[in-house]
């Protein structure tokens, strides 16, 4: 077996002595922990900030799911592993597509090269869309494990590593919007380290809460109390616990509760005429109910012989906007695969989302409560905790500033102290 670690896209990660647990808790805007903390809400993460290491982190943007978890999992930007947003426009094809297919991924994770070294690893997500990439040429056979609470009833050992998930937790499957997704990831993750004694573990976790409910509110602090307990679990089984976040959230409502949007394809349409241009709003998934596919990030793309010059002219002036790059510009600030970016980037200000056409957006499922969101820059901020303290290199590079969460497992594999 090799113990010598691995590379990957140029860190050098080496072979873990005791459990290393990464949690990407969705849409856990560092908000949550600094009420949290506040109110006495999350005792054991105040526990580890005080005496491990705690910062704020910068994430990437677009501030999506997708693009966040795979530069956590993969410690690259968007320019090498390739995921741009959870959805783009297909230029050959014309195509809106899904970006949660594994061919679309251009490094693996972390957690597939340790297992094709000889590490058993454990990858649960809340939504099964990220489950593929995250288990992208991973070896099962060493006692690996890779499956999503979504889909925890469909699990069997050739896919997914495991038998029988819900057996395994003692819990029902969770509704696809519920806290109780979120729990069962961690509970799983547990029970796991409890019996496998994994080397690495990457718990990701879904944002519903957070898009509903504000720090402080009793849902958001019931929520926080039972991660922080499950938390409270993996540390007391020796692991080493690193917690961040794939996005923040913002409120994106006015005084009266309602959206602030800003329908960019209606407008684009008034001004240019239809069919000139597409919006994409790369937030999209298959499950939109608590956000109505509305987030501070879209691409626009440019056909026939709209100038996107014109576009960048029209957009910046919106009251909302915060900032309008072309293309090459958008993806050198941000470090964005040129060859899936749009011709136009347009970024919402913090207290405001954009979407397409009105009529494409369904806020429905919304049913009264204030519109929550991510996407843009006022959302990269995350939490980067570790219940360990750093070694003196590590802690060094953390106080130099421009900590990244994509940083988080080096950290936690390489920056603490052996026991
Ligand atoms: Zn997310």
């Amino acid at each position: 077996m090799d113990r010598a670690g691995i590379e990957l896209n140029g860190v050098r990660y080496r072979w873990p002595s005791r459990p290393v647990v990464v949690v990407c808790i969705d849409g856990g805007d560092p908000a949550y922990f600094e009420r949290g903390v506040r109110d006495g809400i999350v005792p054991n993460v105040a526990r580890f900030m005080e005496t491990g290491f705690n910062a704020v982190a910068k994430g990437d943007v677009p501030s999506f799911t997708c693009p966040n978890n795979m530069s956590i999992t993969t410690g690259s930007p968007q320019s090498v592993h390739g995921i741009s947003g959870n959805f783009y426009l297909d230029r050959d094809t014309g195509e809106a597509v899904v970006m949660t297919g594994p061919e679309l991924l251009r490094s693996r994770t972390i957690m597939a090269e340790f297992s094709r070294h000889g590490a058993r690893v454990v990858s649960i997500t809340a939504k099964d869309k990220l489950r593929r990439q995250l288990g992208k040429d991973m070896d099962l056979r060493q006692g690996s494990v890779n499956f999503s609470a979504e889909c925890a009833d469909q699990c069997n050992p050739e896919e997914t590593g495991i038998e029988d998930a819900l057996a395994l937790t003692g819990m029902p499957l969770p509704p696809i919007y519920s806290a109780e997704l979120s729990l069962f990831v961690l509970e799983a993750g547990i029970k796991l380290l409890e019996a496998r004694r994994p080397d690495i573990l990457y718990l990701s976790l879904t944002d519903y809460v957070q898009h509903k409910y504000a720090p402080g509110e009793s849902e958001a602090n019931r929520y926080y109390r039972d991660l922080d307990e499950k938390f409270g679990r993996l540390d007391a089984l020796g692991a080493v616990v690193a917690l961040t976040a794939d996005h923040g959230m913002n409120d994106k409502s006015d005084a009266d509760g309602a959206p602030r949007v800003i329908w960019l394809q209606d407008l684009l349409d008034a001004r240019f005429g239809e069919k000139t241009s597409t919006v994409i709003c790369p937030i999209t998934d298959r499950f939109v109910a608590h956000h109505g596919a509305l987030g501070g990030f879209v691409r626009v793309y440019c056909h026939a012989a709209l100038d996107p010059e014109d576009v960048m002219r029209a957009t910046r002036s919106l009251p909302g906007v915060e900032a309008v790059y072309d293309r090459t510009t958008a993806a050198r600030l941000f470090d964005l695969p040129l060859d899936r970016e749009g011709d136009v980037v347009v970024i919402g200000r913090a207290d405001i989302v954009i979407g397409a056409a009105a009529a494409d957006h369904d806020l429905s499922g919304l049913k009264g409560h204030r519109l929550r969101s991510h996407g843009g820059v006022s959302e990269r901020e995350v939490p980067f905790i570790v219940n360990h303290p750093l070694r003196a290199e590590y802690a060094a590079r953390a106080a130099a500033g421009g900590l990244k969460s994509s940083e988080i497992f080096d950290f936690a594999i390489n920056g603490v102290d052996r026991p």
